[in-house]
Order: structure tokens, then sequence, then C-alpha cells
């Protein structure tokens, strides 16, 4: 918090030059809702990764569907380029965070290929984001744009929210030769990993992207993300999305002792587009609702469940991996 205050955020301001994002940052600096030293609470949801304009959505509706699936609160991700389909400007979850500071935690994306990406992201900072996301531009993981990204989170003790999917069209491609050498490089960044590729990789088996970016039936064990959750306590799961829910559901034994041996690396997340915690506008499904029911199908351990809906999403966001 002190950081709101610094001589800073005056060129911060002015450098943004937005009225919205000026209201913002007073709403932060009054507010000590994020703040570290708030008491723990009971287990509340907590949703880490949601968007708002999926499919449209208003404000209003993203926060009845956080109420229609009992979210307490939510990392919402901006998608600045609309690469993935998805347009989400940082300033429009800012001013979504100043309307409703006790739901929203807001994250900020910018287009990194912009030479004032670095400049964005630390002005973001100042006025009460608390991480990177979702990061998902049509970029090789290993460009050295990404690398800055990942190195800037590291200096501000973030977390950054990554899309990995290799193949042509797709985002961050190279997980399997890239990854560790970043988790290595940059430990106190906290990546959390999304999406089809870093999913595949929970199995020893991965197809290559091409013939199927969502593999089903048994996992083969030993796979990429045993061992560098096992190496590396700074990489989180982000269990939102079909590719998540796939991934969880394809072998059921499996997913119940990968989810006890990692257990402080587990974040529940939906990614869900639809309004009402029904699928009202999404072919009758609501992933947060459907993985909330799997979980807790499958976890008897209420520490773990604990750890999965609420412990974690607070750790990673503080850093205390
Ligand atoms: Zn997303
Ligand atoms: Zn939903």
């Amino acid at each position: 918090m002190p950081l709101l205050f610094s001589p800073h955020r005056r060129a911060v301001l002015k450098l943004l030059a937005s009225g919205v994002v000026a209201a913002a940052a007073d709403a932060c600096a009054n507010t000590s809702v994020l703040c570290a030293d708030e008491p723990a609470k009971p287990r509340s949801l907590i949703d880490c990764h949601l968007h708002i304009n999926h499919f449209d959505r208003s404000i209003e509706d993203t926060i009845r569907h956080m109420d229609a699936t009992g979210t307490a609160k939510a990392f919402v991700l901006p998608l600045e380029t609309g690469e993935g389909g998805v347009l989400l400007r940082s300033e429009t979850v800012l001013h979504a965070f100043h309307r409703y500071p006790d739901r929203i935690i807001p994250f900020c994306q910018t287009d990194i290929r912009q030479p004032d990406a670095l400049e964005r992201i630390k002005a973001y900072h100042l006025l009460g984001c608390r991480g990177i996301g979702e990061q998902k531009e049509h970029l090789p993981l290993n460009d050295k744009r990404v690398e800055a990204v990942i190195a800037l989170c590291d200096e501000l003790n973030w977390p950054i929210t990554i899309h990995f999917q290799d193949g042509p069209g797709g985002f961050n491609q190279g997980l399997a030769e890239h990854l560790e050498t970043y988790l290595k490089r940059y430990q106190r960044v906290r990546i959390i990993g999304h999406a089809q590729t870093f999913w595949a990789n929970i199995s020893a088996e991965v197809p290559p992207a091409e013939k199927s970016l969502y593999p089903t039936g048994p996992v083969k064990p030993g796979g990429l993300l045993d061992k560098l959750l096992a190496d590396y306590p700074n990489l989180y799961c982000d269990m939102s999305a079909g590719s998540g829910f796939n991934a969880l559901s394809r072998d059921e034994e499996f997913t119940i002792g990968f989810l006890q041996r990692h257990p402080r690396q587990m974040l529940f997340g939906s990614d869900c587009p639809c309004r009402d915690g029904a699928g009202e506008n999404f072919k009758g499904t609501c992933y947060s609702t459907q993985l909330q029911k799997y979980l807790q199908r499958i976890i008897d351990d209420e520490d773990l469940l604990t750890n999965i809906f609420h412990s974690n999403a607070e750790r990673a966001l503080a850093g205390e991996a």
C-alpha cells in the first residue's frame, strides 16, 4: 500500500491521462480491502480467472455470475490486444474495481510489443493492480518481450497468468522447452499456468498440438507438470476453462493424487463467460459450478479444498510461495 503514495504517482496519472483511471487510483488509495494484514476469514471462494466482457457481459452481469456461483472475489483479467477473441482493457477492470472494491481483484495486461508496455505496467501497479494477466499474445514463450514482463513481475513481487497454447496461431508456444528456464531464473514471480498446452502436460504423453489440444483418456504418470510443480513452488495451476476441467476429469484417480502432491499450488478458476451460474448464454454449462461440484465430489480433505478454493489464491497474490 505505501507505494500508492509514492512521488511517482503524479507522473503515473499524467502518463495514463484518464479520468476513469484517476478515479480508480483514488479508490485504491482509500480502500483497505486488499491489504495483506486483513484478518483471515473462513473459506470463501476466490475465482482466479474471470473476464468482464466475455460474450459482451457487463460488469453487473459479471457480479451476478459471482453471486450465483458463491464467488466472494475474483482475479479479473484484461486482454488488451483481443488476440484470443475477448478484448478487455485494463482501465475497464480498474473501473469495475472502483465500483466493487471488495469483489474484484484487478490484474492488468498491455500489448507487450509496444515500447511503453513496461512503463504502463508499473503505472497499473501504482494504481492498485495485483498482477499481470491474461498474458495471451501471439508470441513464442522465449520471446524477449515475454521474458521482460516476467522479469518485471519478479521485481514487483507479482503473479502473472499465462495462456500456454502450442501450435500455429497459438500463444506463448514452447512451454516444454522454455518454462523451466524462467522458473529457475525468476523465483519470486508466481507463474500461473493456464490453457490447453499447460494442462496437456499433466501427462507424460502429450500429443502434438496440431493433433489435439484437449487430450483425453488415462494420464501417463511422470508428466512435466508434476516435475515442475515439485521443483518450483512459485508455479501455480489455474484450473479454469475447458482445458482445466478436461485435464482434471480425464483420469479421476490420477487427479486426486496430483492435487494431493501439490496442495498449495492449485487455484480454483472458471474463465466462465456465462451470466447466471447456470450457463444460460453458454449452452447450459457454467465452468464455475461444474468445477466446484467436481472438486467437492472427489476431494474429502477439507484443508485441501480450502487451499484450492481460497488460500492458494491469497498466497499467489501475496507471494509466500
Ligand atoms: Zn481467459
Ligand atoms: Zn458461469
